[in-house]
């Protein structure tokens, strides 16, 4: 009977792995989108954090970060570094225009951040 119990919770465990991981593949996806966007009308990318070790002692803890599901991108035009959130705003606009879980840290005064939530965390 344990074992059979330690066997769902292990299925459980699995399934919930599988799920973090697909929604991993599709943020990496829809980022590519935005990346290709952003190059279209003239701007240079670079990257910010993107993945962030949790033995980093600096970001929110429960930061989508954590869970590779958000990125910081640097924005340039003619070889201007762009730090206003209202810089990102057109792309922030697009990157929501792409799924519903998507979402802008413009929202919160963080314009370079974009994020896929994931169980309710933004
Ligand atoms: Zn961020």
């Amino acid at each position: 009977m344990w074992v059979v119990s330690m066997e769902k919770v292990q299925k459980k465990q699995n399934d919930s792995m599988s799920t973090l991981r697909k929604r991993q593949s599709k943020f990496v996806r829809l980022v590519i989108l935005l990346l290709m966007h952003i190059h279209a009308r003239g701007y240079e990318i670079t990257f910010g954090d993107a993945y962030r070790d949790p033995r980093c002692k600096y970001g929110a803890p429960n930061s989508l970060h954590l869970m590779r599901l958000a990125i910081d991108l640097n924005l340039f035009k003619d070889g201007v570094y762009l730090t206003d959130t209202e810089d990102h705003r057109e792309f922030g606009e697009y990157w929501e225009s792409l799924d519903p879980d998507c979402s802008w840290g413009g929202h919160f005064n963080d314009g370079n951040h974009y994020s896929l939530a994931y169980m309710g965390r933004k």
